[in-house]
């Protein structure tokens, strides 16, 4: 039954090669092979510095990467961010068990307006590579909360907190959080809460890129 799943996925993948060739998540160059980013942009990564706590992120937003997240926020291609979900399974390192992953929620109102919800692309991968569910309803954002480019830290979490509510499906499991570009880490940290109050055994999170505060 899986390889005939499989099989099935192949031959999918194969027709959308097709229809839309493997393209760079950044560029837009085509390629032959399936990969997030072409060689050139690749080596255009740069490491991030660092990281909010309990947050796993590699690289910093900047450059190719940047172009990258906003061709898979911005543009109508879901298919996008799913590429990029490949340099996430790169980042997650950990050995622990994860149960689910929960992408960062989008506001019903903005899932709208957008489509797709980049964060939950960006998880697929991750989820696939882990063996874990996919609780692309494990939780909601149930305040729409203004942009938080110009707002301090103490700002941020203010203005992020009770943003989330998570579902029941998380108790127990352990979770980890998927975001697309993380500054302070106010949103995943309000998001972990919002698991750990659901009874989540354990909550950790990783996200694509990093900007420092106030280049956001
Ligand atoms: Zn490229």
């Amino acid at each position: 039954m899986n390889y005939l799943r499989l099989f099935a996925r192949s031959v999918l993948a194969d027709l959308a090669d097709l229809v839309a060739p493997p393209a760079c998540a950044a560029c837009g160059a085509t390629f032959p092979r399936r990969l997030p980013l072409c060689d050139l942009c690749r080596e255009h990564l740069v490491a991030a510095e660092d990281a909010p706590p309990a947050v796993s992120v590699a690289w910093e937003h900047g450059g190719s990467l940047a172009r990258a997240v906003h061709r898979a926020k911005y543009g109508d291609d879901p298919s996008v961010a799913a590429a990029l979900g490949a340099l996430l399974v790169e980042t997650w390192r950990h050995d622990g068990v994860v149960d689910a992953v929960v992408p960062v929620p989008l506001h019903p109102a903005r899932l709208r307006l957008r489509g797709f919800n980049q964060s939950a692309e960006l998880s697929r991968a991750l989820g696939h590579t882990l063996g874990a569910a996919l609780l692309f309803d494990g939780a909601r954002r149930v305040r729409d909360t203004p942009t938080q480019t110009r707002l301090d830290r103490a700002a941020r979490r203010r203005n992020v907190a009770d943003a989330f509510v998570a579902s029941p499906r998380v108790r127990g499991a352990r979770v980890l959080l998927v975001d697309d570009v993380v500054t302070t880490g106010a949103t995943l940290a309000a998001l972990r809460q919002a698991c750990l109050d659901a009874g989540a055994a354990a909550v950790h999170a990783v996200a694509l890129a990093r900007v420092p505060l106030w280049t956001a």
